[in-house]
C-alpha cells in the first residue's frame, strides 16, 4: 500500500495501443508525425495515442469522449486486459505492462474491480452470490463471502435482496448489484466503463449521487468512463477529454469549462448545464465588500454609493454573517438621527461553497444584495454579486460578445 505517500494509484506514461499486424511500426509512425487516418490504410487502428496521466488515490477520474475515441481501450490497459503497444501502465506503484497472464489475473482479483454497462450478472445465481462472486473467484470461504456481499448490498441500498435472482430486479437495481460486486471485492481501484449509460435519467442521477457518497465514505480510486459530459462534470474530480485516441485536455470541470484547451473541447462544453456544474465557491468573490456591523450608518451610506448598490451584506468583526441592510432604510435612519445598523438588519440565507448555482439562484433572487457564501459556522467566505452569477451562467463564447455590445450601448 502506498498510503500517505504521493504515489499515484494509477499512472500512465506515453501509452499507445495500436490494433493490427506489426502494431509497433504503427507507433513509430505516429511518433514521427504520421496522422492516425493514414495508419488505417495499412489496416492499423490507433485506439490510444500517447496517453499520459496520473490518478491519485481516492480520486474520481473521468475519461470522457465520443464513441470510438479510445476510452474502453485505455481502461482495458489499466486492468491488464490489453497490454500497451508502447509506454507504461503502473497500478499501485507496479508496472503491469510487462506482467504475464498469471500476474495479471492476480492484479484483477486483488487490486482492481470493474463495473460494466450491461451489469454482467450471472443469471442463475442469486443477487447475494453475484455480489460475492469476485471473492469466490479469489477463494474466500463461503461465510466470509456472504458477510461481505451482504454488507456491500446494504451499501448500495439493496439490503434484503440477496436471495432474489437478477431477473427479478429492475435495471437500476441490477446495476447496484454490479456496483456491490465491485465493492465486496474490496479492491482499492474501481474501473467503471459506461456503467450508468444504460439507465433511465432519474435512476442514473441517483446512481451518480450514490457513487459520490460511497466514494467519499470509502475513499476508492475510481476511473469512470462516460460519453456524457454532464455526467463527467458531476462525478469527476478531474476529467480527461479524449478525441480520436488522444487525450486533448485533463482538468477539473471548472478548468475545462472556463479554459477549454481547443475548439473541440469548447464545442463540447456548449451543451453543459452550467447551472448544475458550477458551484458557489468557483465563482464567489472576496468578502471584503461586506459591511462591518459596528461601522455605523454613515459608513453604510458611503459604501453603498461607492459600490453603486442598494443593499449590502453585513458581517461582525469575527467575520460571521449577520444579515443585509437596504439603502432606503439606511437613509431613513440617518435622517432620523440613528447610529446603529442593528435595528435595520434583515436576515439573509448564506449558501454553502459546494452548492450548485441552480440551487443558489432562488436565494440570490430573495437577497437583493450579493449572495453570501458561508461555512458550517456561518463565517463569511465570499460574496457572489448578481452580475457575476449571471455571467457565470451564460455561455462564455457568447457572453463576451454580449458584454462588448452592452458597453457600446452604454457609451453611445
Ligand atoms: P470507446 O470506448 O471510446 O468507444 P474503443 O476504445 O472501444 O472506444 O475503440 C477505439 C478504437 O479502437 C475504435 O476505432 C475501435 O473500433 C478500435 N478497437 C477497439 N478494440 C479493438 C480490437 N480489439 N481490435 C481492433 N480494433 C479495435
Ligand atoms: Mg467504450
Amino acid at each position: 500500500m502506498s498510503q500517505g505517500t504521493a504515489e499515484p494509484a494509477v499512472s500512465i506514461r506515453n501509452a499507445y495501443k495500436v490494433f493490427g499486424r506489426r502494431a509497433e511500426r504503427g507507433v513509430e509512425k505516429l511518433k514521427s508525425g504520421t496522422p492516425r487516418e493514414e495508419l488505417r490504410e495499412e489496416g492499423l487502428t490507433a485506439a490510444v495515442i500517447d496517453a499520459t496521466f496520473d490518478v491519485p488515490e481516492s480520486e474520481i477520474f473521468v475519461v470522457m469522449g465520443l464513441s470510438g475515441s479510445g476510452k474502453s481501450t485505455l481502461i482495458r490497459m489499466v486492468n491488464g486486459l490489453l497490454d500497451p503497444t508502447a509506454g507504461s501502465v503502473t497500478v499501485g506503484g507496479v508496472d503491469i505492462s510487462r506482467f504475464n497472464d498469471r500476474e495479471l489475473r492476480s492484479i484483477r482479483r486483488e487490486k482492481i474491480s470493474m463495473v460494466f454497462q450491461h451489469f454482467a450478472l450471472l443469471p442463475h445465481r442469486t443477487v447475494g452470490q453475484n455480489a460475492g462472486y469476485g471473492l469466490e473467484v479469489r477463494g474466500v470461504n463461503r461465510s466470509d463471502r456472504e458477510a461481505k456481499a451482504a454488507e456491500a448490498l446494504k451499501m448500495v441500498g439493496l439490503d434484503g435482496w440477496g436471495g432474489y435472482r437478477p431477473d427479478e430486479l429492475s435495471g437500476g437495481m441490477r446495476q447496484r448489484v454490479g456496483l456491490a460486486r465491485a465493492l465486496a471485492a474490496g479492491t482499492d481501484v474501481m474501473l467503471m466503463d459506461e456503467a450508468f449509460s444504460a439507465l433511465d435519467p432519474l435512476i442514473r442521477r441517483e446512481m451518480q449521487d450514490q457513487l459520490i457518497e460511497l466514494q467519499q465514505h470509502l475513499g476508492k480510486t475510481i476511473l469512470f468512463i462516460t460519453h456524457d459530459l454532464n455526467e463527467a462534470m458531476r462525478l469527476g474530480d478531474r476529467i480527461a477529454m479524449m478525441r480520436d485516441g488522444r487525450i486533448v485536455q485533463v482538468g477539473t470541470s471548472k478548468q475545462i469549462l472556463n479554459e477549454p484547451a481547443n475548439d473541440y473541447v469548447a464545442q463540447f462544453i456548449q451543451d453543459v448545464d452550467r447551472a448544475r456544474v458550477l458551484t458557489a465557491d468557483s465563482i464567489m468573490e472576496s468578502a471584503s465588500e461586506a459591511l462591518q456591523l459596528d461601522s455605523g450608518l454613515q459608513a453604510a451610506q458611503r459604501a453603498m454609493s461607492q459600490q453603486n448598490v442598494a443593499s449590502l451584506v453585513v458581517a461582525d468583526s469575527a467575520g460571521t454573517l449577520q444579515g443585509v441592510v437596504h439603502e432606503a432604510e439606511v437613509t431613513a435612519r440617518v435622517l432620523s438621527g440613528g447610529q446603529s445598523l442593528k435595528e435595520i438588519l434583515h436576515p439573509v440565507h448564506g449558501v454553502r461553497p459546494d452548492s450548485a448555482l441552480i440551487d443558489v439562484l432562488p436565494h440570490a433572487a430573495a437577497t437583493g444584495a450579493s449572495l453570501p457564501v458561508v461555512d458550517d459556522s456561518n463565517a463569511l467566505l465570499g460574496l457572489i454579486p448578481q452580475a457575476t452569477l449571471f455571467r457565470a451562467l451564460a455561455d462564455p463564447t457568447t457572453s463576451s460578445h454580449a458584454s462588448a455590445g452592452d458597453q457600446q450601448e452604454v457609451v453611445a
